[in-house]
């Protein structure tokens, strides 16, 4: 049992690739931001379709396609349901945030941003939530604009007040940082953009395996995700939208499967979700996103936020004990991520040295670029953290550093 009342051995127990020796000692992965482990109810729902009913999804007249299309549909319907959709058909599947940002970029993005537009984003931005904007904005002569961040890496809301001018045609923010862990008050700041008639997107790639998420109380037009941060297999992920925004917009690749009729004198559209889906999609990576929803369904939500809390708690109250430790990023609420430098030492070398005694944390920028440079360090030492972490994996992390300080210093 954890200290929560969180039965975390059983959690573990679900996790194969937890248990093994990496260097010599047993695995400590602390790097769930850049990708979670996978429970075995997903690696069992990958294998099964593949062992016993792989085929293509929608065009098949045989029962094995039907089983395939039964699956594959039913994990849009269990997302939509995960994220409180209206309907399963504003679920979009795409191979992740990133492609569920350019696709925005490409399709809304390309008929609503014009010569003169603003697109607000903040500093603490992964750089999936900015490249393709800075794309179209060059394309179309607008400009992307940074909403600054404080000292301790919450967006500044008079900056972002000050900034909601009327220029501005979209809102595209993180739910929640990647290298900082800060949970950015998204509910509040989409509710004063829509009320300028401005469009929002969430990017909660760092959101969804930490709290619950309801697009509908978040008021927000898109939100994005990838499956891969969520205990599911990697290239999935999901566009959700606004219906009437989802119709209003152009197809993003043409291809098999997003048609109506097809002729040379001109083609008419598949409706949604399917208009945005051309090509064979990744059927065993949406399986596995539905047996992933199942697992987090099967688990106590309250307990499971509370178990990551203590956890978040835990490793703050150790690294302000720890001589010569700095914390980057001190925001009001912090989920996930744990960012830091130790004085004289460089983050790579942290890095190496920790994996040497088995212990998995990133290092660098953390494909967020301009949030270093905001703080002025090349890149920090990363721990993330998900439902299978313990405290003794914070420990543990604590004795590597340690070592890595005799080391280093
Ligand atoms: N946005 C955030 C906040 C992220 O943390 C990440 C991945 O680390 C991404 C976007 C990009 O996600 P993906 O590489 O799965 O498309």
């Amino acid at each position: 049992m954890s200290h929560d009342g969180l039965n975390i051995e059983a959690i573990r127990a679900q996790f194969p690739l937890l248990h093994q020796e990496v260097n010599g000692a047993p695995l400590v992965y602390l790097d769930s931001a850049a990708t979670t482990q996978k429970p075995q109810c997903v690696i069992d729902a990958v294998t099964e379709y593949y062992t016993g009913y792989n085929s293509n999804v929608h065009r098949g007249a045989h029962s094995l396609a039907d089983k395939a299309t039964i699956a594959f549909e039913g994990a849009r319907q269990k997302v939509s349901a995960f994220i409180n959709s209206p309907k399963p058909e504003q679920v979009l599947w795409t191979r992740g945030t990133t492609e569920a940002i350019n696709l925005v970029a490409h399709s809304w993005g390309n008929h609503n941003i014009a010569a003169g537009d603003i697109i607000l984003v903040s500093e603490l931005e992964h750089h999936a939530n900015i490249v393709p904007w800075q794309i179209l904005a060059e394309q179309k002569g607008a400009k992307v604009v940074p909403i600054p961040l404080t000292e301790q890496g919450d967006i500044d809301q008079n900056a972002f007040t000050a900034l909601l001018t009327s220029d501005v045609k979209l809102l595209a923010l993180s739910h929640v940082s990647n290298a900082l862990g800060s949970v950015n008050p998204v509910k509040q700041m989409v509710a004063a953009a829509k009320a300028k008639g401005i469009t929002t997107l969430l990017d909660g790639a760092q959101a969804v395996a930490h709290f619950k998420v309801d697009v509908q109380a978040l008021g927000c037009d898109f939100y994005v995700f990838s499956g891969h941060k969520l205990f599911a297999p990697t290239g999935v992920g999901v566009l959700w939208g606004k219906e009437a925004l989802l119709n209003s917009m152009p197809p993003y690749q043409g291809g098999g499967e997003m048609i109506d009729t097809v002729s040379f004198e001109g083609t008419t559209f598949n409706g949604l979700p399917f208009k945005f889906e051309a090509g064979t999609p990744h059927i065993e990576g949406v399986i596995g996103l539905g047996a992933a929803i199942d697992f987090l369904n099967s688990l106590d939500n309250e307990a499971v936020a509370q178990h990551e809390a203590d956890l978040m708690d835990y490793i703050i109250k150790k690294a302000a004990n720890f001589d010569g430790l700095k914390r980057i990023g001190e925001a009001k609420y912090q989920v996930g991520a744990f960012s830091f430098l130790l004085e004289g030492t460089h983050p790579s070398d942290v890095g190496m040295l920790l994996d040497q005694q088995g212990i998995a944390v990133r290092t660098g920028h953390h494909c967020a670029q301009p949030l270093m440079s905001r703080f002025n360090i090349p890149g920090t030492v990363r721990a993330s953290l998900s439902i299978y972490n313990t405290r003794d994996d914070i420990d543990r992390l604590f004795a590597g550093l340690e070592k890595a300080k005799l080391f280093l210093l």
